[in-house]
């Protein structure tokens, strides 16, 4: 069993990229689970028709976790993916990521991790323990940042490569950076910027998805790119993403950038007007 953890900023494309990896996954004859970590829930919305389905914490609270089957919380969708959503605590009351660390537990006793691809979509804002918790335990050993050239969300992608770093330094934990998704917002330079960052912290670029309207034509008609324009040039870019993913063999413990060559390297990619 392969299980994949995409962090980045929120927005910035985690689950958009997440549902056509894992339907470009199923396409190629492997089984897998989606499982979103974002209160926000709908990571796996384009792979249920446009069903927001209901949380593992929702139901939790709802009817007790003991008397929670498999079939309650985990839901087949697009070519028989199987959907979880951990979800979050109402706005304003307690922690964030304790979504993800219930529905870890109610996985293992339900013995749900059982498929040959588990993507795990993960908010990466904040990586405190609740959502550095796909990291921990040997979950998720191979972790992908989504990110474009903007600051803010390299900022995130370099507070994910600290946490990876931290989490690695107990020897006993295997959780390494397999490459950076750069899912472009259309700036200039941008991939040779993701290029350098991937490169400071000791990884690659993996895939370069270029920014494009048929994501919300598809998301209009409640489908992922893979399933609505299966031969569109942008669907060809989330296969070679899944078969890079399949066969990556390049997994290292990142350095992270002090923030001031963080911004650096962004400054030095600025177009010369705004300098
Ligand atoms: P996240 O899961 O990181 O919060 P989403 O996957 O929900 O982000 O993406 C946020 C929005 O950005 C989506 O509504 C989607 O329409 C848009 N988006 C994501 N990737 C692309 C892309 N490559 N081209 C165009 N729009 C995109
Ligand atoms: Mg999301």
């Amino acid at each position: 069993m392969k299980q994949i953890a995409l962090y980045g900023k929120g927005g910035i494309g985690k689950s958009t990229t997440s549902a056509n990896l894992s339907a470009a996954l199923v396409n190629q004859g492997l089984s897998v689970m989606q499982i979103g970590c974002d209160p926000k829930r709908d990571s796996t919305r384009m792979l249920m028709k446009g069903v927001l389905i209901p949380t593992v914490l929702d139901l939790i609270r709802e009817r007790g976790e003991q008397n929670l089957s498999l079939n309650d919380v985990v839901f087949t969708g697009y070519k028989g993916v199987r959907c979880v959503e951990a979800g979050g605590p109402e706005p304003g009351v307690g922690c964030a990521g304790r979504g993800i660390i219930a529905t870890f537990q109610l996985l293992e006793r339900l013995s749900a991790f059982d498929e040959d691809v588990i993507v795990y979509d993960v908010l990466g804002d904040v990586v405190c323990g609740g959502f550095a918790m796909p990291m921990r335990k040997g979950y998720a050993q191979e972790i992908y940042l989504v990110t474009s050239g903007e600051l803010m969300s390299l900022y995130a992608a370099n507070n994910i490569c600290k946490a990876i770093a931290r989490i690695s330094q107990n020897v006993k934990q295997v959780c390494r950076l397999g490459g950076v998704i750069c899912n472009s917002r259309n700036l200039p330079d941008e991939e040779q910027l993701v290029s350098a960052f991937a490169s400071r912290v000791g990884s690659k670029i993996i895939a370069y998805i270029p920014r494009d309207g048929l994501v919300q034509h598809a998301e209009l008609h409640n489908q992922t790119v893979i399933e609505y324009a299966p031969e569109s040039d942008l669907a060809a870019r989330y296969i070679s993403l899944a078969q890079a993913i399949i066969t990556n063999k390049d997994f290292i413990i990142p350095t992270p950038l002090e923030i001031e060559e963080l911004e650096n390297i962004a400054r030095s990619y600025l177009p010369k007007i705004h300098q």
